[in-house]
């Protein structure tokens, strides 16, 4: 089984599974550099460039890298043949181990931008023949359109409320899109209404785990402690839990 966690910009799965980290990857993209000795400043490669991240002056070609999306249009396109790439280090994949679950985990680096090239590299990491669960960031960007398509079920956690309520017909959606099948974990039940249940009966999704407002379980989420190890009657609900998302996931797939 592995643990991947996709959500790179605030990674805390590490917190909990306490990986021993065995091995880390630079995650790089490439970034135009001109030779002004080739360049005749003729524009292309600002014009083709979608992000903004070159600006050509009357003598002075300008380059953003932080804007810079690595797509290669700017070289490859260059009529002088101005332009080679360099390396630009944005974060980085960690990989390790935690009784028996291979792990890895994408960090962004402070400052930059750019999740998706080390979403990606954290997923080229997943062993497809066994079970791959990715850990996404909250909400429905493109971050989480990355690190969830081509999964064969989605797990989507809420809580009872407006909010959650809102959250979670917007994930659903997106799912939705993606073709993959969902289910519902209800977090912090009894802390707000009764709407998500009726939005989650009315579109046919099954709540597969209900946890409770309890401030116990709060306080071992808040000291990096797993539920099922603070409080180990929850396993068997997990375990369960498990099971029903495998036969979904199988199901789906047929
Ligand atoms: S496309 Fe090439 S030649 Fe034209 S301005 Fe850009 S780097 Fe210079
Ligand atoms: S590699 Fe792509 S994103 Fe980066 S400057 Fe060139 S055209 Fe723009």
């Amino acid at each position: 089984m592995q643990l991947l966690d996709c959500d790179v910009e605030e990674p805390n799965a590490h917190v909990f599974l306490k990986p021993a980290i065995s091995r880390s990857e630079v995650v790089s993209i490439p970034v135009p550099k001109v030779d002004e000795e080739k360049c005749t400043y003729c524009g292309k490669c600002a014009e083709v460039c979608a992000y903004n991240a070159i600006a050509v002056l009357k003598e002075k070609v300008l380059i953003f890298p932080e804007l810079c999306h690595g797509c290669g249009a700017c070289s490859y396109l260059c009529p002088e043949s101005a332009i080679s790439e360099e390396g630009r280090e944005i974060g980085v994949v960690e990989l390790g181990h935690s009784d028996g679950v291979e792990f890895a985990h994408g960090r962004l680096s402070i400052g930059e931008a750019m999740a998706l090239p080390i979403i990606r590299r954290v997923k080229e990491h997943a062993d497809n023949k066994g079970t791959v669960i990715i850990d996404v960031s909250p909400g429905t960007s493109c971050p989480v359109v990355e690190a969830v398509k081509d999964s064969d079920f989605c797990l989507l956690v809420t809580e009872p409320t407006p909010f959650g309520l809102n959250d979670l017909v917007l994930a659903v959606e997106a799912v939705r899109k993606l073709n993959i099948p969902c289910g519902v974990v209800l977090n912090r039940a009894g802390v707000g209404d009764s709407k998500v249940e009726e939005y989650c009966h009315k579109e046919n999704i099954p709540i597969l785990l209900t946890i409770p407002l309890d401030t116990e379980i709060a306080s071992f989420y808040s000291r990096g402690i797993p539920l099922v190890e603070g409080m180990p009657e929850w396993r068997q609900s997990f375990l369960k839990l498990l099971g029903r998302v495998r036969e979904a996931a199988v199901a789906g797939s047929r």
